[in-house]
């Protein structure tokens, strides 16, 4: 598999395109394209590299991570995935947008099927394996992928770092045991695409990371 890392957005926020190189079978994670140019980029970069973009995933849905849903929806023909307890965030994205102070609305996307715990997902023969990881959000998500040795964290793990905990849903405690039992636990080598900033690995986190 291929993964390429695109920021979006005032957040700096990571979208990631990982794809099959043998199907060429795509998703999209935390599309939070916003602006024309941002939506144009990861046209073009789908074009360029002949991905059929089969799944529109969140690790989260707060705003920053998917202002492009109805873009990518509309563009790809493919609804949006996520955690069921984060749906409720869906309807509330104009209040997310004010309690930033963006001056503009934002477009949403229903979502086409929940993720859980234990969800696998296929690109060609590769599995994606979705781990719940509530904190950040009730219904944060990472996606695992066991073969390659990635993890997309969203915003739940970040390199020196773990998500805010100040938000609609979030709590500290259990964000800190998700990250325990459920990312602590996996291979040291993991490398760790995270929702913002540079990737880590869980090794690099483990010994470093002062939240942890
Ligand atoms: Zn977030
Ligand atoms: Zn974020």
């Amino acid at each position: 598999m291929k993964i390429k890392q695109i920021q979006n957005n005032p957040f700096q926020e990571n979208t990631y395109v990982i794809w099959d190189e043998v199907s060429m079978d795509a998703a999209i994670v935390d599309c939070g394209a916003l602006f024309l140019q941002e939506e144009e980029r990861i046209e073009t970069f789908v074009n360029d590299n002949n991905l059929k973009v089969k799944y529109i995933l969140n690790t989260h849905l707060h705003l920053d991570h998917c202002f492009g849903n109805a873009w990518a929806a509309e563009h790809y023909g493919v609804l949006p995935m996520a955690h069921e307890d984060d749906e409720t965030l869906l309807a509330r994205m104009g209040e997310q947008a004010r309690m930033f102070g963006l001056p503009f609305e934002v477009k949403t996307e229903k979502l086409g099927g929940y993720l859980k715990d234990g969800d696998v997902l296929m690109l060609g023969n590769n599995e994606i394996k979705v781990i719940h990881t509530p904190g950040h959000s009730r219904g944060g998500l990472c996606f695992y992928i066991e073969t390659e040795g990635w993890l997309l964290a969203g915003d739940s793990l970040f390199a020196g770092s773990i998500g805010r905990t100040d938000l609609e849903g979030g709590s500290y405690a259990t964000l800190i045991k998700s990250i325990q039992e459920r990312l602590m636990t996996l291979p040291e080598e993991t490398v760790v695409y995270s929702g913002h900033g540079p990737y880590t690995t869980i090794g690099e986190e483990k010994k470093s990371n002062p939240f942890l």
